[in-house]
């Protein structure tokens, strides 16, 4: 299997499921956006179903609320959090080699 590559598709920001963030993480990407962490909290994150974690926000779609369209982009990639940077090659979620273009590659 050769190096990872992405494809920047953004089917993994389009993947339904919890996009965890720790606190430190929210005093980050709260300060890139020029707002009070209270703010970010309050408006882009939701308690995750184990109730042990902050997630951000999905649109009614749920993709997450920080992904771009035509061409897919993060808005705030700069400081996206671990998990987004993990993906997939630290963490990822079952199937996912369906969802992601540069998995299907690799795979072949
Ligand atoms: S924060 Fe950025 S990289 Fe992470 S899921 Fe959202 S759009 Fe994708
Ligand atoms: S699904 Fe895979 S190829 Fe598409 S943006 Fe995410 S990591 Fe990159």
């Amino acid at each position: 299997m050769g190096a990872f590559h992405c494809r920047r598709c953004g089917n993994c920001c389009r993947w339904p499921g919890a996009v965890r963030v720790s606190g430190e993480e929210c005093d980050a990407i709260a300060a890139y956006l020029g707002m009070t962490v209270e703010d970010f909290i309050d408006r882009f994150t939701r308690i995750t179903p184990d109730r042990q974690a902050l997630s951000l926000t999905e649109t009614g779609a749920g993709h997450c609320i920080f992904l771009d369209e035509d061409p897919p982009a993060c808005r705030i990639d700069a400081v996206k959090p671990r998990q987004c940077r993990d993906f997939p090659e630290h963490w990822n979620f079952p199937g996912w080699r369906n969802e992601c273009e540069g998995g299907r590659e690799d795979r072949e």
